[in-house]
């Protein structure tokens, strides 16, 4: 039996393949590589010294989606495929709402057809927006602003209705809050096809000098330097959580959502600080207006996932920072 990765090329996607090849499980990845590159396949084998399936397909099509469930012994889905830039999202609304809703149609409709009745959703805490409470539980409301985010939200409605409406399928929905950081290798890590949008990738390429100087949006918010603050989780700790909510799935918990994060908060220019003192001082900042649509504060609370699926992030910023640099010399 196989665990189907959508969008397994991909960056979350790429470090649970090496996550779960490593637990010594069988993977497909599927993927259509518009926001990946087919090298990464190799890299994964490189790192593991498996062996996979790899399938190049655009899951919007439901006869090759089909083909997939018919060809292949599928156990579980992790799904990762998705468009991801809000700004994107923004200007481009319903190529957002068609590609990361049909994909999860189509999905769901082969495994109820091929009886696959296990599934892992890449959600986002985007979808809580922004609240006066923290650290973030999972029964906060929530507040999706923007195209991207609604998607999230809508699938994860689309799961719990589709739970309701057949109780033998079990759906893990994990809320990942900023993940950073690559695998230790250096050979897998975020690579986005674009000009990076997030934070880490544009410090990361400031470092390596392919673009001038870091904006950081906004010096007013109320936090204790005035940058905004997130929850930077390192990916390979989010890999695991991935492989311990495929195991959670198994004890038949119905639809399970549950934070990923490591709960602490750091501010954008501790995040550019630190990844200045563990790199050399390569990144040039300066302050500009907010950007619109942030949030000023968004951290996790993380016991649920301690206590339901025993996850708890082992890597500290430093080593996000040192990982996600490391990646990028040997990228560029
Ligand atoms: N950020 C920034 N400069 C950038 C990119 C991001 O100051 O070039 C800030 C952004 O305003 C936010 C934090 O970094 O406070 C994280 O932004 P990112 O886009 O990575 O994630 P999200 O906004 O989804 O949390």
């Amino acid at each position: 039996m196989s665990i189907l990765l959508t969008g397994g090329l991909g960056y979350i996607g790429s470090h649970t393949a090496v996550e779960l090849l490593n637990r010594g499980e069988d993977v497909i990845i599927v993927d259509d590589l518009s926001n990946s590159k087919i090298i990464v396949k190799n890299k994964i084998m490189q790192i593991t010294g498996k062996k996979f399936k790899f399938i190049k397909a655009d899951l919007k099509n439901l006869k090759k989606t089909e083909k997939i469930f018919k060809n292949n012994n599928i156990s579980a889905v992790v799904h990762f495929a998705g468009y991801k830039i809000v700004g994107e999202s923004l200007n481009h609304p319903i190529k957002y709402y068609e590609n990361n809703i049909l994909i999860t149609l189509n999905l769901l409709k082969c495994m109820e057809k091929y009886n696959v009745y296990n599934m892992v959703f890449s959600s986002s805490a985007s979808i809580y927006g922004d609240q006066n409470e923290m650290p973030v539980k999972e029964t906060f409301s929530t507040h999706a602003n923007n195209p991207y985010s609604r998607t999230k939200l809508y699938i994860e409605e689309i799961l719990k209705d589709f739970y309701n409406s057949n109780n033998k399928f079990n759906f893990a929905i994990l809320r990942y809050f900023n993940p950073v950081g690559a695998h230790e290798s250096g050979l897998i890590g975020e690579d986005p096809n674009d000009t990076p949008t997030n934070l880490m990738p544009y410090i990361t390429k400031v470092a390596t000098g392919e673009l001038k100087e870091l904006s950081i949006f906004g010096n007013d918010y109320s936090t204790k330097d005035g940058t905004g603050v997130r929850d930077f989780i390192h990916v390979c700790d989010l890999a695991i959580g991935h492989a311990l909510a495929l195991n959670k799935l198994k004890e038949k918990p119905g639809v399970f959502i549950c934070n990923l994060g490591t709960g602490k908060g750091y501010t954008v220019l501790e995040t550019v600080t630190t990844f200045n003192k563990v790199n050399g001082n390569l990144v040039k900042y300066k302050f500009v207006e907010r950007r619109s649509g942030d949030i000023a504060i968004s951290y996790a609370d993380t016991t649920k996932a301690e206590k339901e699926l025993k996850f708890k992030a082992k890597y500290n910023l430093e080593e996000m920072c040192k990982t996600s640099y490391k990646f990028e010399k040997n990228n560029k």
